[in-house]
């Protein structure tokens, strides 16, 4: 059992951590429009609302009763405001807004009347705290879930009491104190509000680090000019699949492509053209790829191809396929119409559990300098070993 606590020591501990939380968070720096501002702000007018309850009976009641109730449920609806502004959403304004009218209502008209103001008061605030986790859920779980799950704990321990609260007091099961009275009830929900308030911050700035984590992570996966995968993720992907391949005995396959004569195109029409053309080169090769296949850039002007449960038959005609849709499409850029094409290696067999990954590019190497003095613009093959 809770031991009866002082009820002004709690609130202005409340008081405290509501606005040292608030602060806190004004001075997290991270994209913007990711909730973070809103919730700052939600925390401290939390603050100015319990310390306005710590001051009940030392000023009139419409500050220490109805303003103080106001910048708490005005609170919540920031809080909501945050989490759709987080995912990117409108702001709720209907949510946001109607039931802070509902409490404002219920506590001008019925301020003299503490039963069911205290009543409707609880409902009306644990209805908003479970708005946030269906804000925060629906109708996707977010990809931020460790931060998701502490944020929805702590709202749903704050619904649960608040609610508690409500129902007891509507049924007549618990006697009201005066607010500043040690009393059980009252301690259990402002203890478990100052926790709240922690934990939910928490979780919501979790979430914002979650996502910035795996923004970066995506970052360093791929190429700056064209958006695929870089030599690194190439690499590691390449790795894996090989083992995977072997364990399963599927075949795999990796196709090497190189531009033809690129230092002319870029002597000719300079060099932003060039880039122009690997970026044209990218969306061509995109066209015709699975879903499981992965396109890389290799190194300047070569990429890689990766494709799991793919033979030699299925390789080379993808590779001819790709050679012959590059020399169909020139790339138009500033007017100048740049005809251009690819020559490939194809490396293709199913992979030893030995296999590493620079044998196979070896093999895609030296089927790629054969189609090169072949005559380019075309597809040659080799075995991995
Ligand atoms: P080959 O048919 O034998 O492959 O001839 P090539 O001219 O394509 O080959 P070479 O290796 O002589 O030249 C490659 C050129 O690719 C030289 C380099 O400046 C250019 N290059 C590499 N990366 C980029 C890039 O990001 N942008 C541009 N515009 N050019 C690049
Ligand atoms: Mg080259
Ligand atoms: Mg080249």
């Amino acid at each position: 059992m809770l031991p009866q606590l002082d009820v002004g020591t709690m609130l202005v501990m409340t008081t405290g951590v509501s606005a040292a939380m608030g602060a806190a968070l004004i001075t997290v720096r991270t994209r913007q429009r990711e909730g973070l501002g809103l919730w700052a702000v939600a925390l401290l007018m939390q603050a100015v609302g319990y310390a306005l309850y710590a001051l009940r009976g030392s000023i009139p009641d419409v500050f220490s009763v109805v303003f103080a109730n106001v910048l708490l449920s005005g609170a919540f609806a920031l809080t909501l405001g945050a989490i759709a502004q987080f995912h990117g959403r409108r702001m709720p304004w209907l949510g946001m807004v109607l039931p802070v009218v509902a409490l404002a209502f219920t506590f001008i008209v019925l301020v003299d009347h503490v039963r069911v103001r205290l009543v409707v008061g609880s409902l009306l605030m644990a209805l908003q705290l479970a708005l946030l986790p269906l804000a925060l859920w629906c109708p996707r779980p977010p990809a931020q879930r460790r931060g998701a799950w502490v944020l929805t704990i702590a709202v749903a321990a704050q619904v649960v009491v608040l609610l508690a609260r409500g129902v007891l007091v509507a049924v007549d099961r618990l006697q009201l104190a005066e607010m500043l009275h040690p009393d059980l009830w009252q301690s259990l929900v402002f203890t478990t509000a100052s926790v709240v308030i922690v934990l939910a911050a928490f979780g919501f700035v979790l979430m914002t680090k979650e996502r910035s984590e795996s923004a970066l992570t995506a970052l360093a996966s791929r190429d700056a000019l064209t958006g695929v995968a870089n030599r690194r993720h190439l690499l590691q992907t390449l790795e894996r699949d090989l083992a995977a391949s072997a364990r399963q005995r599927e075949p795999y396959a990796v196709l090497l492509l190189d531009l033809d004569h690129f230092k002319q195109i870029n002597d000719t029409y300079g060099h932003q053209a060039g880039d122009r053309v690997l970026v044209h080169l990218v969306e061509l090769l995109g066209r015709r790829l699975r879903r499981q296949d992965l396109l890389g850039r290799y190194g300047g002007e070569e990429f890689l191809v990766l494709l799991p449960s793919t033979d030699m038959q299925g390789a080379v005609g993808l590779a001819r396929a790709l050679c012959d849709d590059v020399a169909r499409t020139p790339c138009v850029h500033e007017g100048a119409t740049i005809r251009y094409t690819i020559s490939l290696g194809v490396c293709s067999g199913t992979p030893l559990a030995e296999d590493r990954w620079n044998a196979w590019i070896r093999a895609a190497d030296r089927a790629l300098y054969v189609a090169k003095e072949g005559g380019r613009n075309r597809v040659a093959s080799q075995p991995p070993r």
